[in-house]
């Protein structure tokens, strides 16, 4: 060997002249560098990281924790073979070529980048050349967690994504794989007794990405009906959604399950899926919830003059949320400078693990488009809640005399009843798609919805009155319904002009 191991970093190696004495140097020095960086770990952190790996995961049993001699002998043979993987042609080549300096005092540099090496330079006494190396793939969590694949060389950015990814191929392919030895640095993975399956991955350099440097992917063994690895949390994170769903039950879950996987989860595990799932969504929110205070000061401090108003209850000690009101200064003062005096209200349903209501308020712009006013979050829509949120809304919006204005409701009893309370003598309309689903129900019919339509549309009491005509014409208990129903809350032609706002909404 003419020339001898120098150094031998990350990022940069040096070439010998002679192709096995390379080989022998990364050998002795690379890959053995990797278990000394891991032994002297390992002395340091010694018990507390494995003792954290269980922590991690109470699902994963260790088989033999302790090392046996065949299992040192074994992953120093994996460790030997790993080499073999190193493309031997390139570097022979190289270390060929480098002959005709044999007399260069300086010895050739080649310098791999760090986490790859598909190709890299040789600088060979004044000559730059391209040199090929193995090009070692990276498991994408993302993508590749679906269906993971093992190769040789293959690199995971944490051990326990490569254990979850073992864990993810075990359930796939039907078969219960074990991790052998599983020390933080060290993972091997075997299948049953006689199989040849084997995987293992160890940590390079002491970082905290493996790779994997030995695999035999062939099994001779014939699938299983259990598996250690499809338990509850397994289900808990592969079917999430569906467990969530509200309208999930057990026997279509475990049937999904089988379809998908071959297992059949009994019923204590669905249960026990779900519950884990749920808490694991419920979490975040309750976790989004408690930052609430701070969302409320954040949009004071970024929008000033805007109202925000949050109602809290106390719970023993603890406050507990209620209710959030939010008007934005650009959207008051968007009403106050170019809307019309038009306030549509009304609520709908927040589902999920802490269902309420959204209460909110839109006024219509110069164009007749929808502007957004205000909105709030309330546990109920009721007397109570709509009163508490139209005070502020008629503070924030500066409604003095209500006479100006208009509301537009849904017909909602205590809504109608605030409105009535808080606005006696605004005009009050409804919405004509609301009025249309209750005369829907005793009414059915396309002529008789098209001549309803047609008698809100009119826009002189004359053309209204001959509107009903027809509408008596067609159906006389449609046409008795109607004039039942205050004709100023959903005809033009009852509508006040003050407003300059003809608008009903369908
Ligand atoms: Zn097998």
């Amino acid at each position: 060997m003419a020339f001898g191991f120098a150094e031998m970093e990350i990022g940069v190696m040096v070439l010998f002249r002679d192709g096995s004495g390379l080989l022998e140097a990364m050998a002795k020095g690379f890959f053995d560098d990797v278990e000394s960086n891991w032994r002297s770990e390992e002395e340091e952190q010694t018990s507390s990281e494995s003792d954290e790996d269980l922590d991690e995961d109470p699902d994963f049993v260790d088989l033999a924790y302790a090392q046996s001699e065949e299992d040192v002998r074994l992953l120093r043979d994996d460790d030997n073979q790993f080499q073999g993987y190193v493309d031997h042609d390139a570097i022979d080549n190289a270390g060929e070529e480098d002959e005709e300096s044999d007399n260069n005092p300086a010895s050739p540099r080649m310098c791999t980048p760090e986490h790859s090496s598909s190709e890299s330079e040789v600088v060979t006494g004044n000559c730059l050349r391209k040199r090929k190396l193995p090009n070692f793939k990276d498991f994408i969590p993302s993508i590749d967690m679906k269906n993971p694949q093992f190769e040789l060389g293959l690199r995971f950015p944490t051990r326990e994504i490569f254990r979850a990814a073992v864990r993810r191929h075990s359930v796939l392919i039907g078969r219960e794989l074990k991790f052998k030895v599983n020390d933080g640095s060290r993972i091997r993975v075997i299948c049953d007794e006689k199989c040849p399956f084997h995987l293992y991955a160890s940590s390079v350099h002491g970082s905290k990405h493996v790779q994997v440097k030995s695999y035999v992917g062939k099994h001779t063994c014939g699938q299983g009906n259990a598996n250690m690895h499809a338990n509850a949390k397994y289900f808990s994170n592969w079917y999430e959604s569906s467990l969530t769903n509200s309208n999930w039950d057990v026997a279509s879950f475990q049937e999904k399950v089988n379809q998908e996987t071959d297992y059949y989860p009994s019923r204590a595990q669905a249960y026990r899926a779900r519950s884990l799932a749920t808490s694991n969504i419920e979490g975040s929110y309750t976790e989004q919830y408690e930052l609430l205070w701070d969302y409320c000061e954040e949009l004071k401090r970024t929008n000033p003059g805007s109202s925000v108003v949050l109602k809290s209850e106390l719970e023993g000690d603890m406050p507990r949320f209620q209710r959030v009101y939010i008007c934005l200064q650009a959207c008051k003062q968007g009403f106050l400078d170019g809307c019309r005096p038009y306030i549509g209200l009304d609520g709908c349903h927040i589902k999920g693990p802490h269902p309420g209501q959204l209460l909110c308020a839109v006024g219509v712009y110069a164009n007749n488009g929808m502007f957004p006013l205000a909105y709030a979050i309330a546990e109920v829509e009721s007397y109570n809640t709509w009163k508490w949120f139209l005070e502020l809304l008629s503070h924030d919006l500066k409604i003095e005399n209500s006479h100006n204005y208009l509301f537009m409701t849904d017909k909602q009893k205590g809504l109608i009843d605030v409105v009535d309370d808080l606005f006696p003598i605004a005009e009050h309309r409804c919405c004509l798609k609301h009025l249309y689903a209750n005369f829907l129900k005793e009414h059915k019919g396309l002529a008789l919805k098209l001549q309803m339509e047609s008698i809100a549309r009119a826009t002189t009491l004359p053309w209204f009155v001959e509107e009903m005509k027809k509408m008596l014409e067609l159906d006389t208990a449609a046409h008795a319904w109607l004039c039942e129903r205050d004709a100023s809350q959903w005809a033009r032609s009852h509508f006040r002009t003050d407003f300059k706002c003809d608008i009903f909404d369908e």
